[in-house]
């Protein structure tokens, strides 16, 4: 018996983090929690193993008046929030063009708005074949079907020439298409397209656009803040100025990791166009989107970002505390990153963010074996995840070679 529509019967989320985090606090209750390393977690933690928060922005959500948390915001956001929001995306690298944006449940919300607005039903949406099984997720429920390009060549580097043939395979079956690329500091695996790379991606979005096709490109920029210095991480931005009108490019912003606002959910749909017209576009399809999801999203947080952004002295204390927190995920990294090299774990490219991956054919199995040493980490489809963000460096030394070990077992 089933009550769902016949569209929705088959949902069910597979969580392959859960069973990892459920093993790894069974291992705490039996060992200790300084005996367990934890890798699975997508937050970042301090060496005690407790949540860290960005100690300005709790302070300041902490002080909001009583009208800041409880009343409804406008449904594309706060106006000085989204101000704030596109200094923040774009910091000195503003393209030329028409640029909008609008308010939603984290980055999670903008990446939902673009494909429900920039991808035709029942097409095919682009992204890497390492990427957030979310991408998945959203592109199921919006009516569409996710497919990937291989990320790396073999030399590790970005893969133009599979981007180039899929990006062609695609074209031949529909006209328009929507694009995901998550840089900089991908999850899962902390890799970042260059500038170069960045030529070809727009070259062929070109190239294409002459032909009358059009292509919506969606930078998922959730682990900017831990990418490396703010204009050299944005300099790419530079680059969609003076597009073709068929060419669009969006940005989502998530207040997640940047501000440690995980489950205030508050992020942000950004756009740059060349055309007035498709920015009014985007305004008015991504508002009646919100209102048919969420209606408004979190003031108190959006709020919390507009006090800390106009406020000089608040601005700085956060900016100071949160690349504190880049430089201790930054350290944790080096440290597996420097010993995967010294014993041979061909460990994927990390430049920065959270996550730090490992290619190999059995990934659960892998997972499975570094259980014996305690350590937790998450199998995924094409390899296995460690969590830098939230193994203390201390803990972090001998995590290379064990998965090396583990690899070598299975
Ligand atoms: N994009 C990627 C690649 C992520 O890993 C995440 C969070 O884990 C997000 C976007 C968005 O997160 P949120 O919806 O919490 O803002």
């Amino acid at each position: 018996m089933t009550m769902a529509a016949s569209h929705a019967a088959n949902k069910k989320l597979r969580d392959a983090i859960f069973g990892a985090t459920a093993a790894c606090n069974k291992a705490a209750e039996k060992y200790g929690l300084d005996k367990v390393t934890n890798a699975t977690i997508g937050m970042m933690m301090n060496d005690e193993g407790g949540l860290a928060v960005l100690p300005t922005v709790e302070k300041v959500y902490r002080g909001l008046e009583t009208e800041d948390m409880f009343r409804y915001a406008p449904i594309a956001g706060l106006p000085a929030y989204l101000e704030e929001v596109e200094k923040l995306v774009f910091a000195d690298n503003r393209p030329e063009g028409y640029i909008a944006s609008c308010a939603t449940a984290g980055g999670t919300g903008a990446i939902h708005h673009a494909v429900a607005n920039y991808a035709e039903q029942g097409t095919k949406v682009l992204t890497s074949d390492w990427f957030w099984g979310t991408y998945n997720v959203i592109a199921n429920e919006c009516g569409c079907k996710l497919t990937n390009y291989t990320l790396f060549d073999e030399d590790n580097n970005f893969n133009v020439a599979a981007y180039a043939n899929k990006v062609s395979e695609l074209y031949k079956e529909q006209d328009s298409l929507l694009v995901i690329i998550n840089t900089p500091a991908h999850n899962p695996t902390g890799f970042s397209l260059t500038e170069e790379d960045w030529d070809h991606v727009l070259a062929l979005a070109k190239k294409y656009a002459a032909r009358g096709k059009k292509m919506s490109i969606l930078v998922d920029i959730a682990y900017i803040d831990f990418a490396g210095e703010r204009n050299e991480v944005r300099r790419f931005m530079k680059k969609f100025s003076n597009l073709p009108e068929n060419v669009l490019v969006m940005f989502a912003f998530s207040m997640s990791k940047g501000y440690t606002a995980y489950g205030q959910r508050t992020g942000a749909l950004v756009a740059v166009s060349s055309s007035e017209e498709v920015i009014t576009e985007f305004q008015n399809i991504n508002k009646y989107t919100s209102r048919a999801t969420w209606s408004n999203i979190n003031r108190a947080a959006m709020t919390t970002l507009v006090r800390i952004q106009q406020d000089d002295a608040l601005r700085q204390a956060y900016e100071t505390e949160r690349d504190n927190f880049y430089q201790t995920i930054q350290k944790r990294a080096e440290v597996f990153m420097k010993e995967a090299k010294e014993c041979g774990l061909p460990a994927l490219p990390y430049n920065g963010g959270f996550f730090l991956s490992v290619p190999a054919s059995d990934p659960q199995a892998v997972c499975n074996k570094l259980h014996d040493d305690l350590i937790f980490a998450v199998p995924l489809k094409m390899g296995v995840r460690v969590a830098a963000c939230c193994v203390p460096e201390a803990k972090m030394h001998g995590v290379a070679a064990k998965v090396l070990k583990a690899l070598q077992a299975v």
